[in-house]
């Protein structure tokens, strides 16, 4: 629907090697003939579904098939294309940086590759601003937490403020947030701002208690912290007092199977509340959607007027990582 294409807006949650496109994916396998790696192993297609561990599994998959700075640059310029060719004309882009010994491939390097790839379609007049988030994988543990975020903040200094904030995310049954609650201090210390996946699955309850104490600016998924989905009164106080936005990726939930369909997703008790509520795509290549598809998806599931839809997509501008200034210019933009 032209409809949903043409609404400028903004998209908050997206991990880079989960949004690689068909086109892209096609490109790295003929850099990369002898992986013998086939479509469907990198894309979850229509009405099929998966585990969330099979999920992870994907994202290893097309993990070997972007390890040069080649194909990251490659990446990353497609991804934020095919982002701005949707309507998006404000992305942060999140991506955990890898080190690969094979091909020489840095973490420094990974960011400002990523860094590079941005710069470029600025320089080319693609009509989108972007912006990084440097992704902490949680399996990695604590050094590697401290690491990154001592690296994301050099990039905060030296980027032009193109590096904005911190991601949490990973497999959600490894790990506790606990050993990583140092390194996110740490990064909210130094101005980094926060995004973190909390209760994706049923049994971080706990988890998210302590690490909302932060309290991040951003939450991704927040699946089972609304008491309909079984969170507590003091999750679920947390999140409303501190009034902090949740990233909501419809398709990839039920694709997960971490909600059973569209119509029982969380999204409902969260946008009724007047709870801010970003429509996301989280991993548009894996999930085979785009952000149009998420917001025509939400607006036929739950019954949301055009006018509705429009002032869903610009409340999301208010909770943009960037500066003021850029979230003003934003505004006036879509105004
Ligand atoms: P990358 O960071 O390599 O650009 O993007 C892929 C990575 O993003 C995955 O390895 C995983 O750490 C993270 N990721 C992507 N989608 C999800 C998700 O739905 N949940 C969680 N917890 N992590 C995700």
């Amino acid at each position: 629907d032209v409809f949903y294409r043409e609404l400028p807006k903004v998209e908050l949650h997206a991990h880079l090697n989960g949004s690689v496109s068909f086109e892209t994916i096609e490109k790295l396998i003929g850099r990369k003939p002898h992986l013998n790696i086939e479509h469907g192993m990198t894309a979850i297609g229509k009405g099929q579904r998966r585990t969330l561990d099979e999920c992870f599994q994907v994202f290893k998959v097309i993990h070997q098939l972007v390890d040069t700075e080649e194909d990251i640059l490659m990446v990353a310029t497609d991804v934020i294309k095919e982002f701005a060719a949707d309507g998006v004309k404000y992305l942060e882009l999140r991506s955990t940086p890898r080190e690969e010994k094979s091909t020489g491939l840095t973490k420094k390097r990974y960011i400002e590759t990523v860094i590079k790839a941005i710069q470029q379609c600025k320089n080319e007049g693609v009509d989108i601003d972007v912006r990084f988030l440097v992704a902490i994988d949680r399996r990695n543990g604590t050094e590697v937490a401290v690491e990154t975020v001592k690296l994301a903040k050099e990039f905060m200094r030296s980027s032009d403020g193109l590096v904005v904030g911190i991601d949490l995310s990973g497999d959600p049954t490894v790990g506790h947030g606990k050993d990583l609650l140092p390194a996110l201090q740490m990064a909210k210390n130094c101005g980094l701002k926060l995004s973190l996946h909390l209760s994706e699955i049923q049994s971080q309850l706990e988890e998210s208690d302590l690490l909302l104490d932060l309290p991040p600016d951003r939450i991704g998924h927040g699946t089972f912290l609304h008491p309909e989905m079984g969170g507590s009164p003091s999750v679920f106080d947390k999140v409303v007092k501190n009034n902090i936005p949740l990233e909501l990726c419809l398709t990839s939930n039920v694709k997960g199977q971490t909600v059973p369909s569209y119509s029982k997703h969380h999204f409902k008790y969260w946008y009724q509340l007047g709870h801010p509520s970003v429509i996301c795509t989280d991993d548009k290549g894996v999930f085979c959607t785009d952000l149009s598809q998420e917001y025509q998806l939400a607006a036929s599931t739950f019954g949301l007027s055009r006018e509705a839809v429009w002032e869903l997509s610009q409340q999301a501008i208010d909770c943009i990582f960037a500066p003021d200034a850029v979230k003003a210019a934003a505004q006036t933009e879509v105004d």
